[in-house]
């Protein structure tokens, strides 16, 4: 598996596990108002300042990335919880990922504004994960959008909803696009605002699609304090800030590394519905930020969930482990369970940095960037 450039090396890894402990951090004092935030149905997890090489690393507000779960059961969705799906937020651009029966709904009560989605990514054609597309695009195409919407997902899915929509006779009022692709190793799918989609395979009793949605790399910061000692025109500075050094005028050559300070770590987040425990998974989400895996059952199951192709808490926690994430959400629980508490007892004890999601939780990893002070 080649993996994507930016996930190599080892200031990478070092700054994840920063990234890592401030989210802990972060999800001890979540626990502390999680109870009230329950009763609003809305649950935050962030994180403080930092230290980073010696500098001060501060929370920018408004460079948004975090997620919100519109869906937490398998199989059937109930009162409490519905079918999957997760809205992930960017700055530009929100991502659809799964959506389940009632998914419109569910985004009406998170307040979400639909018309800011601009990609859907469907896992796999099991009901659970797609029904509720019909109902969604026909309010879509009901609201006026022109915007262009592209769906993604394992081959199939235009085949079904075809006949439904009449796609073929009457078209949608936007343009819509159906990406067709089983994934069997990690690969760049899709590019959106400032997110790259990968997908890669899980293990299903059907093809299905694993998600990673990673922030692009953002270009170096220019040290303002090197601008002024080098005397380093305007114009040299998009050349630098692409990864040049600069000759001053006397002739000395300042190195790119001396007068910049690195880009933030890009923020990610990985969507693996539905699976078998298999150990490699951890290769394909080592290092992000958010990670969703599946935990259809708690352990003492662990038999049937292999035989039906699902995971239990257990298993997701030993993925996020092994993958060294910053805070594992456990979902699409089987309709046996009225309370998931024991999914996040189980999780945590392998991984603590574990959450039960809950429907209309959200989960944000803040932006960080070098202070010029
Ligand atoms: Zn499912
Ligand atoms: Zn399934």
């Amino acid at each position: 598996m080649e993996q994507p450039r930016h996930l190599r090396g080892d200031r990478y890894r070092a700054r994840r596990r920063q990234a890592v402990g401030r989210n802990q951090q972060g999800r001890h004092r979540a626990d502390h108002s999680a109870d009230k935030e329950r009763s609003s149905g809305l649950h935050f997890h962030g994180g403080t300042a930092a230290r980073y090489a010696g500098r001060t690393r501060r929370r920018i507000a408004g460079l948004r990335f975090g997620l919100t779960i519109l869906g937490s059961n398998g199989a059937v969705p109930s009162a409490s919880r519905y079918a999957s799906g997760h809205l992930l937020h960017s700055e530009s651009t929100d991502v659809l990922v799964d959506c389940g029966e009632g998914t419109q709904l569910r985004l009406q009560a998170a307040g979400a504004s639909v018309g800011r989605i601009s990609l859907i990514l469907i896992s796999h054609l099991h009901g659970d994960h797609y029904f509720g597309l019909p109902g969604l695009l026909t309010s879509l195409a009901l609201s006026g959008r022109t915007a262009p919407l592209r769906i993604l997902s394992p081959p199939g899915l235009r085949d079904r909803l075809a006949p439904l929509l009449e796609l073929d006779r009457y078209g949608m009022p936007f343009p819509l696009e159906f990406i067709e692709h089983a994934a069997d190793d990690m690969t760049l799918v899709a590019e959106v605002g400032e997110l790259e989609v990968y997908a890669f395979p899980l293990r299903h009793r059907i093809v299905t699609n694993g998600y990673l949605l990673r922030e692009k790399p953002r270009p170096a910061t220019i040290l303002k304090d090197m601008i002024e000692a080098h005397s380093i025109p305007y114009a040299a500075i998009p050349t630098i800030k692409q990864g040049s050094g600069y000759t001053t005028a006397e002739g000395r050559f300042i190195p790119h590394g001396e007068l910049t300070a690195p880009a933030p770590p890009p923020r990610s987040y990985a969507y693996c519905s539905d699976t078998l425990y298999f150990p490699e998974l951890s290769n394909y989400v080592q290092g992000v930020d958010l990670l969703y895996h599946e935990a259809t059952f708690l352990h003492d199951m662990a038999v049937e969930a292999a035989e039906k192709g699902h995971a239990t808490a257990h298993q997701a926690a030993l993925v996020a482990r092994n993958a060294d994430v910053g805070q594992l959400i456990l979902g699409h629980f089987s309709a046996r369970y009225r309370n998931v508490d024991e999914h996040e007892r189980e999780a945590r004890a392998v991984f603590p940095a574990s959450t039960a999601a809950r429907d209309l939780y959200r989960f944000t990893v803040p932006f960080t960037e070098r202070n010029s002070e």
